[in-house]
């Protein structure tokens, strides 16, 4: 399997422009004696589409699997750093890339195209779906969403070291039968390197951490924190938190909630604003931003992760481990139609480095017994 992600090498035909309703074949292996074998892929239907391309859907028809197919104008002249990233992710709440190939068309364009595992609906979905039948998402789904957000988060930013830089509801896959959330779209991820200026202009308006609106370029993992938060309060609320109209109306949105922040907060975000002054504007209580049986975790959660300093949000782990989640953590906690939740204790390396306290709370009691079952059940035999 490891072989399907190398470097694309083989070009398709990909014959007429038009998506649906074709089959575009390909292979795999070939190299170190291994066989070709043959891909047909049957696209279906256009699942997304952006300035970048396209993303379909698309039916293997060697092995009838769905898929999705993202489908990028390739630069000749440069890597993809998308499929860089996505090549060397593997987790659980992370989309997982199966294959990749590039395609021509008539008019000779390269396009890389990226096949991924199929999610069948979006958080953006899920919370319009809610919306429009006026309704709040029930807690338990926000508490298994966000601590499954948080997990894939804790991975990309410790493991792979990277910063995600677009999260978002449209950015969040959910498979709505298993209540599985995987982070999808690495069109705008990074390997952040300490030190090292990156680009300002990244990141959807409404989840815009503050210091990116200041210009900093020297930000760290902490702004997918911040935009945890703002998907956090969107879930809660049934509506963005902080509904700004244009990028200097997005910061008057965040005042608005947070107060006008301090010389020491602007300092904290871009060290060359610290001149610039704002109206003073006293900060709203977070009690008064949500509904009065809004549980009082739900609002330290939320306050922890929207700081003007970047360095005072939590982590992604130390998130997973916040009491808000820890209805999840029960023994009998289940889904509401009484299936089992997805995998959310299955921890790898994301854990590693972390204190023995993080550790300890983040796997429950329940769950450490039947480890050390399974661990001596293994040892006797
Ligand atoms: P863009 O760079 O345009 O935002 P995305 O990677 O976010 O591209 O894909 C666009 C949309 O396509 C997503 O918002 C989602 O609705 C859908 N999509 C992306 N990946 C998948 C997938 N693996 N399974 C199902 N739908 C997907
Ligand atoms: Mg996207």
């Amino acid at each position: 399997m490891a072989d399907d992600k190398e470097m694309p090498d083989a070009v398709v035909d990909g014959g007429h422009d038009q998506v649906t309703g074709h089959i575009i074949s390909t292979t795999i292996g070939g190299k170190n004696g291994e066989p070709k074998q043959t891909i047909s892929y049957m696209a279906e239907r256009v699942v997304g589409t952006g300035s970048f391309g396209i993303v379909f859907q698309a039916k293997c028809l060697e092995t009838g699997e769905t898929v999705a197919i993202k489908k990028v104008l390739q630069d000749r002249r440069y890597k993809n750093r998308e499929l860089q990233l996505m090549r060397v992710m593997d987790h659980p709440n992370v989309v997982c890339l199966k294959h990749c190939f590039f395609s021509t068309t008539s008019k000779d364009e390269l396009f890389l195209n990226l096949v991924m595992e199929y999610v069948p609906e979006s958080l953006y979905r899920v919370l319009k779906h809610y919306s429009s039948a006026n309704q709040r998402m029930p807690l338990v789904y926000v508490k298994l969403y966000m601590y499954q957000i948080f997990r894939g988060l804790a991975y990309i930013h410790n493991v792979a070291g990277v910063c995600h830089r677009d999260l978002k509801p449209q950015n969040l896959l959910v498979d709505p039968l298993t209540h599985q959330v995987k982070i999808c779209d690495f069109g705008s991820a990074k390997q952040l390197v300490k030190g090292e200026a990156n680009i300002s202009y990244i990141c959807s308006r409404f989840y815009r951490a503050p210091e990116l609106i200041f210009g900093a370029t020297e930000y760290t993992t902490s702004i997918d924190i911040w935009s945890a938060g703002c998907v956090l309060a969107e879930l809660l609320l049934g509506q963005p938190l902080f509904p700004g109209e244009n990028a200097v109306d997005q910061l008057v949105e965040i005042i608005k909630v947070l107060g006008t922040p301090t010389r020491e907060e602007i300092r904290c975000m871009n060290p060359h604003y610290t001149d610039f002054r704002f109206p003073q504007i006293k900060a709203h209580p977070w009690h008064k931003i949500f509904h009065k049986r809004m549980p009082p975790e739900a609002i330290d959660f939320a306050s922890r992760l929207l700081q003007y300093s970047p360095s005072l949000r939590c982590t992604a782990l130390e998130a997973c481990a916040h009491p808000f989640f820890d209805e999840l953590r029960e023994p009998n906690a289940r889904l509401p139609n009484g299936r089992p939740f997805p995998p959310l204790f299955n921890f790898k390396q994301e854990v590693a480095g972390a204190s023995p306290e993080l550790v300890n709370k983040l796997i429950p009691d329940h769950i450490k017994r039947q480890l050390g079952l399974s661990f001596l059940n293994q040892s006797g035999t």
